[in-house]
């Protein structure tokens, strides 16, 4: 049988997928919110995802604490199969849903900030969150955020973006909401030497240091990427 040559295949690429990772506090949420409101697609914080199960796991007298043994993990995992959790869009934005709750406010409180990244390091979570994550993908084209979304959940994602800024800038912006123990640091090592979804750029993703700039200065990075990539398709 002849084989294709590889110019000659047909992108495999996903044309309506926009990924951001990075650390916390590299600001994430807020140019990804602006990307998905300018080119008309839904923002996804898979961060809130994870911070959701993570206050539900408290709710529920959970341990969610270092060092958590295999029964700790195994009851995070049951509680997770059961609840009844869906995606909702309001303003153009998917949010997880308990029960039909959403608990905005709840999952950014301090005991969830310590509890998220102890949640999120069980392999089966991932795996359950992976999937939701692309289920979305039905919701209509998607800016999704979060720590492994251009290396796990979307790997061929077209437009793929990883921020970074120095960490001293981005315990500055931490600080500036309020968040002012070193949690932020002892959740970005957890992140990124987990052995699960892992935070680090992917090959292809566009990488921008943010540390000396304005939020519109990104912005307009990552707005002139996708405006080239939506022009071509
Ligand atoms: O983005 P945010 O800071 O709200 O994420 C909270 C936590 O959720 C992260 O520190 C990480 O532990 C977890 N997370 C993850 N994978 C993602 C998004 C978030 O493990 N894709």
């Amino acid at each position: 049988m002849k084989a294709l040559p590889v110019a000659a295949s047909p992108s495999l690429r996903l044309p309506r997928v926009i990924t951001i990772d990075g650390p916390s506090a590299s600001g994430k949420g807020t140019l990804a919110r602006r990307l998905a409101a300018e080119f008309g697609c839904i923002y996804v914080d898979t961060g809130a995802m994870y911070r959701t199960l993570a206050w539900w796991a408290l709710q529920n007298g959970l341990r969610c604490l270092k060092p958590m043994s295999a029964q700790d993990d195994e009851a995070i995992v049951k509680l997770m199969r059961r609840w009844k959790a869906e995606m909702r869009v309001i303003d153009g934005q998917a949010w997880m849903h308990v029960n039909g709750y959403h608990p905005a406010a709840e999952i950014r409180s301090d005991k969830v900030e310590k509890a998220v990244p102890v949640v999120a390091q069980i392999s089966k979570v991932r795996d359950w969150m992976v999937a939701r994550q692309r289920d979305c993908m039905f919701l209509g084209p998607l800016v999704m955020e979060g720590r492994d979304i251009g290396t796990e959940v979307f790997p061929l994602a077209s437009v793929k973006f990883f921020l970074e800024a120095d960490e001293a800038v981005r315990q500055a912006r931490l600080a500036n909401r309020g968040n002012t123990d070193s949690v932020g640091a002892t959740r970005d090592a957890m992140d990124a030497t987990r052995k699960k979804g892992a935070l680090y750029p992917a090959l292809d993703a566009v990488r921008v240091d943010n540390t000396h700039q304005t939020p519109d200065e990104t912005y307009a990075i990552l707005r002139d990427h996708v405006q080239k990539h939506f022009a071509a398709v």
